[in-house]
């Protein structure tokens, strides 16, 4: 029977061995088809937040990476990609799916040791990138434009790649974000270059590592680096033909500002402070339940996660002390072992800026309720760990409610009129999702008509069965992610409209 102990010195040991087997020893940025030293000569240590330990160092990439990495990348459009068919392209992204399924558990394991977050959590995201990149496989052999004729002339729409799709992504989910850009990009023609976040990259590395041979050289390229030195010339590049960002608001911002200079067209993905609904016929226990998933999902790092409740009045006290119940049971420890529900945060840093808000909370006059139950108190306090927890009696319009904590931070509220619930829900600058829960349906149709979100659950959170788009209202982003959305977001739209012989 392997230990399964969660004190410091057992999870050191059992993070090394992990590293030692999965940590990609590839070193350099991936352009052109092989691995370059950054033009910079620089690096990035990059420690596992669990334990503190160095893992190995990244290139830190600069403008002249981005550089090469573009210049490539425009190459293989114009001389290898463009001219690929569809049924060739569904074979290579058919063959990338297979070797991550084949390799599952080491890129899980990896994404754990980089990130912080629970091995099961890992799991599924690394399923996730196999489904994404099977389904783009399919579904780019089904782009249709449109065909009409006239009495003097013939028509047609084709839908046409841009070139070269530069792509930003964070560290939240690193692979299977990328995965949703890189999957649909290329599957709709377009070359890419790849900066993922400097806090969590070495799944992207490892993914990059192994599909080597599977796309023409420049096909597909990947920049390591920080956000000014890599993103930020990425963002002003002319050559790029569309820019796809996930990310804060803040940055996307000034994404979106860089792609003005070349009127690049730009994908965003952003923050969420997202309401979730909760009427007084729901079922208590079973409502809790999803609602605190909503939240400590992913240690509450999570775009759409459900960070602001709403409870009606008639249930407050009862759906509070549930809640509470759920959040002192979950366990918080080594992530790397199946009974841990709460992993490490990314960085120091980001543990600071979620304090940093509970701070702010306290100071507001919020009640705030610790949960969480510590498999080892010396490993949560030498760590990169924050408590799940829940906060009564803020002002709605205070700082730390109209802010994205991105933590386990759930901000609960009392309510009594439908009306007054849905002007605070969407009285945020954020509209990328929202929940509600009841069993009426005429309480669902009024909610779902007036909440302004891009993806709104009922009587569920965090679930994408049918593949639906995601993607936010307001100062959530612009465009769509998910299935022919994605492709959409890719291309651009060419008529061609031909005179009949006269
Ligand atoms: P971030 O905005 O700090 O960084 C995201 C990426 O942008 C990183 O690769 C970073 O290096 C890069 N970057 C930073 N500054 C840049 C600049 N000036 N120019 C170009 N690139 C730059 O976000 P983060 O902390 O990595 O991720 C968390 C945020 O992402 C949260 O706000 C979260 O809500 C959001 N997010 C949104 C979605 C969505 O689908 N809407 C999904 C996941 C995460």
């Amino acid at each position: 029977m392997t230990d399964q102990s969660h004190d410091p010195e057992s999870v050191k040991r059992r993070h090394r061995e992990a590293a030692a087997r999965v940590v990609p020893v590839t070193e350099g940025q991936f352009i052109d088809g092989s691995w370059q030293p950054s033009e910079s000569a620089r690096t990035l240590d990059v420690s596992d937040p669990t334990t503190g330990e160095r893992l190995c160092s990244i290139d830190a990439g600069t403008s002249e990476d981005i550089d090469s990495a573009v210049d490539a990348a425009a190459t293989a459009f114009c001389e290898r990609w463009r001219d690929t068919s569809p049924a060739e392209r569904s074979e290579m992204l058919t063959e990338v799916a297979d070797r991550v399924e084949a390799d599952a558990e080491a890129f899980a394991t990896l994404e754990t040791l980089d990130n912080g977050k629970p091995i099961h959590e890992s799991c599924a995201d690394i399923d996730s990138v196999v489904e994404t990149f099977r389904s783009f496989a399919r579904l780019q052999e089904e782009i249709q434009g449109l065909a009409r004729r006239s009495p003097t002339s013939f028509g047609a729409t084709v839908w046409e790649p841009y070139g070269v799709a530069g792509l930003i992504t964070p560290w939240n989910f690193p692979l299977s974000i990328a995965a949703v850009k890189v999957a649909p990009a290329l599957a709709a023609g377009n070359t890419v270059v790849l900066k993922p976040a400097e806090q969590a990259c070495l799944s992207v590395l490892k993914f990059a590592d192994l599909v080597e041979d599977v796309f023409p050289p420049g096909t597909f390229n990947v920049v390591t680096g920080t956000g000014t030195d890599a993103g930020e010339p990425l963002t002003k590049h002319p050559e790029i033909g569309k820019l796809s960002f996930t990310g804060s608001s803040a940055v996307g911002r000034q994404v979106m500002a860089n792609a003005a200079k070349h009127i690049t067209d730009v994908t965003l993905e952003l923050g969420g402070k997202n309401p979730l609904i909760v009427f007084s016929d729901v079922d208590v226990e079973e409502t809790a339940e999803t609602v605190a998933h909503a939240i400590f999902f992913n240690g509450g790092e999570c775009c759409t996660a459900g960070s602001r409740v709403f409870v009606h009045e008639d249930v407050q006290d009862a759906f509070v002390t549930e809640l509470s119940r759920i959040a002192d049971g979950l366990t918080i420890g080594d992530p790397l072992l199946p009974d841990t529900d709460i992993g490490a945060k990314v960085s120091a840093d980001q543990v600071a800026r979620v304090e940093s808000y509970l701070t702010l909370t306290e100071r507001t006059g919020g009640t705030v309720h610790v949960g969480g139950m510590p498999l080892d108190e010396t490993l949560v306090e030498s760590g990169c760990f924050v408590r799940p927890q829940l906060v009564t009696n803020l002002e709605h319009n205070s700082r730390a409610v109209q802010e994205e904590v991105f933590g386990p931070v759930q901000q609960i509220f009392a309510w009594s009129s439908f009306e007054d619930v849905i002007t605070l829900a969407n009285d945020v600058n954020y509209g990328l999702a929202a929940g509600v829960f009841t069993n009426d349906l005429g309480n669902v149709q009024r909610a779902v008509r007036d909440l302004e979100a891009g993806y709104v659950w009922v009587n569920q959170y965090h679930t994408n069965a049918v593949g639906l788009p995601t993607g936010g209202y307001k100062q959530s982003g612009i465009g769509r992610e998910g299935g022919m959305e994605s492709l959409r977001e890719y291309t651009q739209i060419k008529s061609i409209d031909i005179a009949f012989d006269p």
